[in-house]
């Protein structure tokens, strides 16, 4: 059978979920559930990210332990999911004394192979980012991401990776056009010209954070949090026995701001690990509100159960597959997604499943197609992230063309016996069933409710399945 191995990033504990994580995690969701509709073997895994100063800073803040914070917030990111039906097959935690087992392993391969040494470090550090920055990295001084005071002037002795010793091999990985290895294209020529840029070694210790797992061959330091969470895509295929042959990860799934450690960090770790890596990386774009990233500390971010209580959970999980941002920025607000959900759900998709419902009931339908679909545009379109035209394809194809039938015929003033009525009617449910199959890994529930309704003979809908909202 054959395997796909998709990961989103562990989401950093110390905020909230958000409709920004969502959106990455309801994308890898839609993935994972159409690779299992094709017949493939699929491990879809997610977490959280628990370890490093910020956590500890803030569980202090919360007059907690790390640990006691971690496990208050994480149940959040796993409640969250389950809300918007989210069918990862399983939720890592970097605490997990089996993932922090893996993570001294892969330190010790590149320790031994002579790829790490000891050095003393001085630069501007963003305590909320957990990383060094560089001077052209800083803007007016600090972390443009971050307020000022999170920039410190920080010295210490610690262990480096040599990450310079691999990236003419990572150059030349990510130049193949072949290997389509990161993508979209435009993300793919933006780390190309960073790492042509010239690229320095990297801390992967830290001195004085104790939240950390200890380095393996001296103990008085912690592995650098970043290094810890990248090692999950392939700890959880360690220590998870039945998922033993997924790694390398088909897929990796991420948003723009952690590209450079996904894409060259990582791989070197692997290279340096002798372990093989990850075959494609996809990098996108962010959501705004009115034009601002969203933020904890701007407070203009919506959670996920906000939209759910709206929208419902398809109704969610449709308008973010829509408004997916792979290919710059969108900007997003609930007043949009009113809009987009009347229009496409309530008045069209669910406007046509009534009609069809309340015109045809007891309506015998001839050999309903009993294969989910063809592999073809669409699929090829949900493999390149490119939501928005895969749903606007099956629109096109199924939906708004049934709807424009249903206007030209109008069964409605036509005898129940009229053959054109009968015909148009058996038209559009044969549609209707295609296009629920095309949609099930999108709005699973809904299309299964639409499936069910023209299974053998066309049944009664008791309520509509999208409430108009005003
Ligand atoms: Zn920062």
């Amino acid at each position: 059978m054959k395997k796909f191995y998709i990961t989103t990033p562990i989401y950093y504990i110390n905020t909230e979920p958000s409709i920004g994580s969502a959106c990455t995690t309801v994308a890898a969701d839609v993935l994972a559930r159409l690779h299992r509709q094709l017949g493939e073997e699929v491990f879809y895994l997610t977490g959280t990210d628990e370890h490093g100063e910020k956590v500890a800073e803030t569980a202090e803040q919360a007059g907690l332990s790390p640990i006691e914070f971690c496990n208050q917030i994480a149940p959040k990111f796993e409640e969250a999911w389950k809300l918007l039906n989210i069918s990862h097959d399983f939720f890592i935690r970097t605490t997990d004394p089996r993932h922090e087992k893996v993570v001294g392993e892969v330190l010790q391969k590149i320790y031994d192979v002579g790829d790490v040494y000891k050095d003393k470090y001085e630069g501007w550090y963003c305590i909320g980012c957990e990383e060094f920055k560089t001077d052209k990295e800083l803007v007016e001084g600090h972390c443009p991401l971050h307020p000022p005071k999170k920039t410190v002037l920080k010295s210490e002795e610690n262990w480096f990776f040599k990450l310079s010793k691999y990236i003419p091999q990572i150059i030349e990985l990510i130049e193949n056009p072949e290997k389509n290895y990161i993508f979209p294209e435009s993300k793919r020529l933006e780390i190309l010209a960073k790492l042509k840029a010239g690229v320095n070694d990297i801390s992967i210790s830290r001195e004085k954070v104790k939240w950390g797992i200890p380095v393996p061959w001296d103990k008085e330091h912690t592995i650098y949090v970043w290094i810890d969470a990248l090692i999950n895509y392939y700890s959880a295929t360690v220590f998870l026995e039945n998922k033993a042959d997924f790694w390398p990860a088909d897929l990796h799934l991420l948003g723009k701001e952690i590209l450079w450690f996904h894409t060259v960090v990582w791989q070197a770790m692997l290279m340096s690990a002798n372990l093989p890596l990850p075959k494609k990386t996809y990098i996108h774009d962010f959501y705004t509100i009115d034009g601002q990233k969203m933020s904890k500390s701007l407070g203009n971010t919506i959670p996920p159960k906000e939209m759910v209580d709206l929208f419902g959970v398809d109704g969610s999980r449709y308008l973010i597959a829509r408004s997916f941002p792979n290919n710059g920025d969108v900007d997003v607000d609930i007043v949009k997604f009113k809009e987009k959900y009347n229009a496409d759900l309530a008045n069209n998709l669910g406007n046509l499943v009534s009609r069809v419902c309340k015109l045809g009931i007891g309506l015998p339908i001839p050999n309903p197609s009993k294969s989910p679909f063809d592999k073809g545009d669409f699929t090829n379109l949900i493999d390149n992230l490119k939501f928005d035209e895969a749903i606007s394809w099956v629109f096109d194809n199924f939906i708004d063309k049934s709807n424009n039938r249903l206007n030209e015929v109008a069964p409605l003033k036509l005898e129940a016996n009229d053959p054109k009525r009968i015909e148009v009617l058996t038209e559009c449910t044969q549609n209707l069933r295609q296009a629920a199959f095309y949609l099930q890994s999108v709005m699973p529930t809904i299309s299964q409710k639409i499936l069910d309704l023209l299974d053998g003979e066309i049944k009664p809908l008791e309520s509509g399945l999208f409430p108009r909202i005003v």
